[in-house]
């Protein structure tokens, strides 16, 4: 148990401290370059404050599931003229159109109907959409991500659009109650980035939140979405 959970008054920088730390530390486990790992804070039902709060702490990569929330917060914090905005939850297309000209990365491409709705979207940027497909590797109907199977025929559908910058993967395991018990669904998505192409056609795994980074940065991660960890429980 993380002795952090018993003190509710821990602010969001000190945690941010400490996930820096263990950050740090489970790269350094793995052989890796801790600066090749990039924190994204999940920030989903937390409000505004706690998002300045972070950013005071030196976060400037925020993730977002809604795309009503996401708007909201974009317009009432652009005043932080350095933050990065993630959308990493499912979208609807007719939901696309703010995301796609505000985002710096979208994590959930997942059929070829959003690689167009965002193509297509994506034409007011000033330069191309950078997105990654999300693989579904727990394999239950219930959720979002394309089969493992489609992957190749997904990669050459993005690699056609002009305003689509395809930068890599992303996964959501199914929950597991020990870190460890995710590690073959991290492998399984590493397994895939070096079949599809590798790091030079996709450099981004996106794998690993509050309950399992240190393992997805053992497995190859280069971008973890962390949450509760830092905000505390939604
Ligand atoms: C909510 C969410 C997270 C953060 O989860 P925590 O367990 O709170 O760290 C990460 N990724 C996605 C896609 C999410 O929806």
């Amino acid at each position: 148990m993380n002795p952090e959970e018993f003190q509710p008054l821990h602010s969001i920088a000190a945690r941010i401290v400490s996930i820096r730390e263990r950050i740090v530390a489970a790269a350094h486990r793995a052989g890796r370059d801790p600066s090749s790992i990039q924190l994204v804070a999940v920030s989903k039902t937390h409000s505004a404050e706690s998002i300045q709060a972070a950013y005071a702490a030196g976060v400037r990569d925020f993730g977002e599931n809604y795309a009503q929330e996401y708007t909201e917060k974009q317009k009432s914090l652009a005043h932080l003229n350095e933050i990065r905005w993630h959308f990493i939850g499912h979208l609807q297309t007719n939901k696309v159109r703010f995301v796609a000209s505000t985002a710096s990365l979208i994590h959930c491409v997942d059929s070829p109907k959003l690689v167009h709705e965002f193509s297509r979207r994506a034409v007011e940027r000033s330069s191309p959409l950078p997105v990654l497909i999300e693989v579904n590797l727990g394999r239950e109907s219930t959720k979002s991500g394309i089969e493992p199977a489609q992957l190749e025929s997904m990669i050459e559908c993005i690699e056609l659009e002009k305003t689509l910058d395809l930068k890599g993967l992303m996964a959501i395991p199914p929950p597991q109650d020990r870190a460890e018990d995710s590690r073959p669904f991290h492998r399984e998505l590493r397994r895939l980035r070096d079949m599809y192409g590798g790091q030079s056609r996709l450099p981004v795994l996106s794998m690993g939140m509050t309950n399992d980074f240190e393992v997805a940065i053992e497995e190859g991660s280069t971008l973890v979405r962390i949450g509760t960890a830092i905000f505390g429980n939604r």
